[in-house]
């Protein structure tokens, strides 16, 4: 039987619901709006695509929503003018950097210079000391949005054996964690790691997050498998993910599609973030 599709909308609708309705009841009492921004540098096309849609959707949800679009071109410290003022801005309460940045730019610096209480990307060193340490904190979006899609399925998590590609900030090594508080067995394999296809075989869970496209072949997925697939590679029109959907279906439990999957709750997750920035400023 094909694996059951986990798809995207369907997890983030219910989760967009609420937020709208205590968007709403926040509204009525405070008379305030949660401001969410987003920075984009350049102009890389899917990340281009990717800010739309942040746009569009925080908007539907009641959100104040501001994009910095600024050119590929910008000097550093221009770029962390724009940090700064967005720190001091009142009206908005969480705000990210969309990544990759132009290679001039050094990613760090711009990273950390962003007030931990508006970092609704998890991507500050602060909230990464506190998902390590089991406090909360803001969590990548991305990672929680995995997360999210795992317990979708409501298959036990407990003890089973998690297998990651990629261990990037803010997909391998968060989610590494998350997965971690629900104890699974983690494995994280990277671009250096030997015997891939064997170790993703072993995996009950398999998450892929290497932007290469089709990289997980059919046959290594384990029978009865929950397979999320992170990457996105554009192939002309088409958009692949990381892993070969047809042939993986015919093995996998649950598997999720490129595009439809990660993507629209990375979003739904990136305003949950804000609505608690927001929630935890105006208690302040
Ligand atoms: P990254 O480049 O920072 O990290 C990629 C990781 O994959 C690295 O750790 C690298 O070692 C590993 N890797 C690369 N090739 C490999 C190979 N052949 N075998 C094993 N490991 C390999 O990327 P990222 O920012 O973590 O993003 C990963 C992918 O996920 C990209 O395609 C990106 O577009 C996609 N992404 C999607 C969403 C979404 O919301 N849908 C969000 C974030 C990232």
């Amino acid at each position: 039987m094909p694996a059951k599709l986990i798809k995207g909308d369907e997890v983030a609708e219910s989760i967009r619901a609420d937020l709208a309705n205590e968007l709403n009841n926040l509204y009525e009492k405070t008379g305030l709006i949660p401001g969410l921004a987003v920075v984009i540098v350049g102009e890389n096309p899917a990340s281009m695509t990717y800010v739309a849609n942040k746009e569009k959707q925080s908007r539907k949800i009641g959100f104040y929503s501001q994009v910095r679009r600024l050119p590929e071109d910008i000097s550093q410290d221009a770029l962390l003018e724009v940090i700064a003022e967005l720190n001091e801005d009142s009206k908005i309460h969480g705000f990210m950097v969309q990544l990759p940045l132009p290679d001039h730019i050094d990613e760090r610096t711009v990273l950390q210079s962003i007030d931990p209480e508006k970092d609704i990307d998890g991507t500050h060193p602060v909230n990464m000391g506190k998902l390590f340490s089991n406090e909360k904190g803001f969590i990548a979006c991305t990672a929680n949005s995995i997360m999210h899609m795992i317990e979708h399925t409501r298959q036990p998590v407990y003890g089973k054996s998690a297998v990651l590609i990629g261990r990037s900030n803010i997909v391998g090594k968060p989610l590494a964690l998350l997965l971690l508080r629900r104890n699974a067995s983690v494995t994280i394999c990277h671009s250096k790691s030997l015997d891939l296809s064997e170790i993703c075989r072993e995996a009950d869970i398999l998450v892929a997050a290497a932007g290469s496209a089709e990289l997980v072949k059919g046959d290594w997925i384990k029978p009865g498998a929950i397979v999320i697939d992170v990457g996105v590679t554009q192939d002309g029109d088409r958009v692949l993910g990381d892993v070969e959907f047809e042939k993986a279906q015919q093995s996998a439990g649950w598997i999720s599609p490129v595009p439809g999957g990660v993507g629209p709750i990375t979003i739904t997750m990136l305003m949950q973030n804000a609505l608690e920035a927001f929630k935890q400023q105006i208690e302040a």
